[in-house]
């Protein structure tokens, strides 16, 4: 095979950077000093990426889904984000991790419209934006690096991340590894950027940048405001606090199950995750007995429910960073309760008010709160969603009731009889995504999310139905 000098330089920075592994005094591949350096390098980047042809696009995404499961990087990634974040699970986290890499979409995603008649042919294509500044949570540090990079790459973009602080050196790490391999495949370097410190003041300067033309925010409130007030085009996506109603007619069984797996997946860290439970009193005991077949563990004490709030939570209005997505086993260890690994969900009955329904913990506490009928639960579910329209699950046979569920709660994600990952296509129809964007409406974002429209109009010729 003849290589040519570029190839065979990538792939030597390549083999030095497998051996340093992660090594933060060593940067280049897109790494950079400054906010202002990686805006610029990532501007100049994508002006080259534009001469690459669609199926460059599609051989660069099919990198970095390789880099990505290649079964090294994935262990490695994975423990280090669980050991640098102090959240989530490491066995949960490589599934996702994998998730994110395998079924979020690449070009396929950018469908060309067309019509035509009488007066010619228009087209209507999904073109980049340019340079994206991107937002990742320390919930889903490479996962939200994985499925924006496919996304907007797809798109034709650059992108420039701004991880979270706590998650810098598995993100640092991992953009290294993009683009070593993207340059090792032939593509311009420097299509995914990053700072060597990231902080809130450089978040700052890149939302400001005016090469920066889209931001998006994966994370809480705060920072789906702030690029909201940019004047920039935004997407958003933002916090929520997932019930799950259960009413009389599911399959109580494989509800409890569901709610358990989907509530302890990843310690809960997932925004989509079952956060709490409303459930129909003439079930309730009967679901709570099954939940507890299924790995929750109930206290019942109200001392211990109330050393439980103080511990996890800051005066009840939020969650306490340490114990975010922490295991069940850790958390009760906390409090004088000794488990083992098999208990994954801490439950408690818990009155409408309590904090621990009304907060969004990311955590495996789940509570469950009692209601007289499904009418009921529907309508407190929607209460504690607080207006997020982010994501909602319900376990039913009553077609009426799922209807009216989904038409009153207005979520992005709906899920029937499944587990909440099931919504981002774990076990469920449909592609993934980690940025799904409530707020400003794309939904589960994908490469189009990241395009603007526009629209090429041929007048009077190439259609061709009739012979005028
Ligand atoms: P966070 O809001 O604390 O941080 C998210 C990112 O924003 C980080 O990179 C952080 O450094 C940055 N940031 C936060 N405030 C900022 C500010 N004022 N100025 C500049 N940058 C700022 O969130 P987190 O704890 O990392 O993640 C958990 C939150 O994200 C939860 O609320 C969860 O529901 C949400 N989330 C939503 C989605 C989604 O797809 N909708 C996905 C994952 C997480």
């Amino acid at each position: 095979m003849k290589m040519d000098n570029n190839t065979i330089e990538a792939i030597i920075r390549r083999v030095l950077s497998d051996q340093e592994q992660f090594n933060t005094d060593e940067y280049g591949y897109g790494i950079f000093d400054t906010m202002d350096e990686a805006i610029e390098a990532s501007a100049a980047a994508q002006k080259e990426y534009m001469r690459h042809s669609l199926a460059d696009r599609q051989k660069y995404i099919e990198g970095i889904r390789e880099v990505v499961c290649d079964e090294k990087n994935l262990t490695y990634m994975s423990k280090l984000a669980v050991e640098e974040s102090g959240m989530g699970k490491y066995e949960h986290k490589k599934i996702k991790n994998v998730l994110a890499a395998r079924k979020s979409p690449g070009i396929e995603d950018l469908t060309t419209q067309a019509m035509a008649g009488d007066d010619g042919l228009t087209l209507v294509e999904y073109c980049p934006f340019g340079v994206i500044g991107a937002i990742a949570p320390t919930t889903n540090p490479t996962e939200t690096i994985i499925c924006n990079s496919i996304g907007m790459l797809a798109g034709g973009n650059t992108v420039v991340f701004s991880p979270h602080p706590r998650s810098k050196g598995v993100s640092i790490w991992l953009i290294k590894k993009l683009n070593a391999r993207l340059e090792e495949l032939g593509a311009p370097r420097n299509l995914i950027v990053t700072v060597k410190e990231p902080s809130i003041d450089n978040t700052n300067i890149m939302m400001q940048h005016p090469k920066i033309r889209m931001l998006v925010a994966t994370g809480g409130p705060g920072i789906v405001k702030a690029v909201m007030s940019t004047g920039k085009k935004a997407i958003g996506a933002g916090a929520g606090n997932p019930p799950v109603v259960v009413d009389e007619t599911a399959n109580i069984e494989k509800a409890a199950k569901d709610i358990v797996d989907g509530c302890s997946f990843d310690n809960n860290l997932p925004c989509i995750a079952e956060k709490e439970v409303v459930a129909v009193e003439q079930i309730a005991d009967y679901l709570i007995a099954n939940m507890k077949n299924n790995g929750a563990y109930e206290i019942k004490d109200p001392k211990v429910i109330q050393q439980l709030v103080e511990l996890v939570t800051k005066d009840g209005k939020k969650p306490v960073t340490v114990f975010v997505g922490k295991s069940a086993q850790y958390i009760l260890g906390q409090v004088g309760i000794q488990v083992g690994p098999e208990v994954k969900v801490i439950l408690v009955e818990a009155p409408k008010d309590h904090p621990f329904v009304q907060v969004e913990l990311m955590m495996p506490i789940l509570p469950v709160v009692r209601v007289a009928n499904v009418d009921e639960a529907i309508d407190f579910a929607v209460e504690a969603e607080h207006g997020n329209r982010h994501t909602a699950m319900m376990h039913s046979r009553n077609v009426d009731k799922l209807t009216r569920m989904a038409k009153e709660i207005e979520t992005t994600i709906f899920v029937k009889n499944g587990p909440s990952y099931a919504g981002i296509g774990v076990g469920g129809m449909g592609h993934t995504t980690f940025t799904i964007a409530g707020p400003t409406g794309e939904g589960l974002t994908s490469a189009k999310s990241f395009c603007r429209i526009r629209r090429c109009v041929m007048k009077d010729a190439f259609h061709i139905r009739d012979k005028q």
